[in-house]
């Protein structure tokens, strides 16, 4: 699709050029605020999955940069923002960024530190595998990718805190949605207006983080296992095991951000510039290093007849 079919198609791929949003996602984010406000007294948050950068930037306009603005902002006061992502990402300001791998046990360890042993108020995971299409799949994989998060979230967020994750909706929400409320009595999937209906995706909004009594972190998995099956876990609502029938659950929906604004799955007419023509404007921030870099210097070489040097394992 050229860039100009995709602005036409895409009003929040061109409203995030026009606003300096590295992605369209920036407005997800700021949606999922406008309805939950979690910004309220955040001090330290941490972007699990972050590149290329568009959610840390929000952090960033609406935390970090208002504060160190404001005439008595203190130099040891400002917020602290913590964003991780397999993928480097270009600097943003009042963002501390950690190069690593979400599933990755030392990731709760390296984010302790650099909130100096304090823990966060906010932790936001948008993360998202390679999407294949086959929806069993890729939600079962989102899911992992959500747990992970969880995981980082049982050793960094505070109690009382919010976590908000990006999910996949399908045969397993409710088993999921069971599992999110045995650390947060109030969960909220939420689908902002920027967040195509005919995407499968939505955002679990967690509130007030309280970790079961003498909860400790080691036992995360077996705890989760405990949801859903015959012989259930703390939480009444879903205790049962049997989430179908007389002991379905029924989770909060919520659609989220002005109703009357940009519908992300209409295509709107393109503004023209003075001389009557279109000007495309480029992407804020292409990410630094894609997964799919490789692969297009791969495909150049082989149309210019470069073969790729042989890889040898050390072994051999
Ligand atoms: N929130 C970002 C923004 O606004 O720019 C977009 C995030 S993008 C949809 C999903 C990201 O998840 C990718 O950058 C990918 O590298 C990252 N990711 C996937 N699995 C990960 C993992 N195990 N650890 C860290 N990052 C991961």
């Amino acid at each position: 699709m050229g860039k100009a079919s995709r602005d036409k198609r895409d009003i929040y791929y061109r409203k995030a050029k026009e606003e300096g949003w590295r992605a369209r996602s920036a407005f997800k984010l700021l949606q999922i605020d406008e309805e939950f406000n979690i910004f309220e007294a955040v001090k330290r948050v941490v972007d699990l999955c972050a590149a290329p950068g568009s959610w840390s930037q929000v952090l960033s306009r609406k935390l970090y940069l208002p504060a160190k603005l404001s005439p008595d902002s203190r130099e040891g006061d400002l917020p602290l923002i913590v964003a991780i992502d397999l993928q480097p990402m270009a600097p943003i300001e009042g963002v501390i960024q950690v190069q690593g791998d979400i599933t990755n046990a030392r990731t709760a360890e390296v984010v302790i530190r650099h909130f100096d042993g304090c823990k966060a108020d906010l932790v936001v995971c948008d993360g998202a595998p390679d999407v294949t299409g086959l929806h069993d799949m890729d939600e079962f994989v989102q899911s992992q990718l959500i747990l992970a998060g969880l995981t980082v979230v049982t050793h960094v967020l505070k109690e009382g805190g919010k976590f908000i994750a990006k999910i996949f909706r399908g045969k397993d929400t409710s088993l999921l949605y069971c599992q999110l409320k045995l650390f947060f009595p109030v969960v909220t999937f939420a689908k902002p207006k920027s967040s195509r209906n005919s995407s499968i995706e939505a955002f679990a909004v967690c509130e007030n983080y309280s970790p079961p009594e003498g909860f400790n972190p080691k036992d995360l998995h077996r705890l989760l296992e405990k949801v859903g099956s015959p012989w259930g876990g703390e939480d009444q609502d879903c205790s049962s095991g049997w989430l179908e029938g007389p002991n379905k659950v029924y989770i909060p929906f919520l659609a989220c951000g002005d109703l009357n604004g940009y519908d992300s799955d209409r295509s709107y007419p393109l503004p023209k510039v003075a001389d009557g023509t279109y000007q495309s404007l480029d992407p804020v921030q292409p990410p630094i290093a894609p997964p799919y870099k490789r692969a297009l210097e791969m495909k150049k070489a082989s149309s210019q007849g470069i073969r790729e040097p042989e890889k040898h394992s050390l072994d051999s």
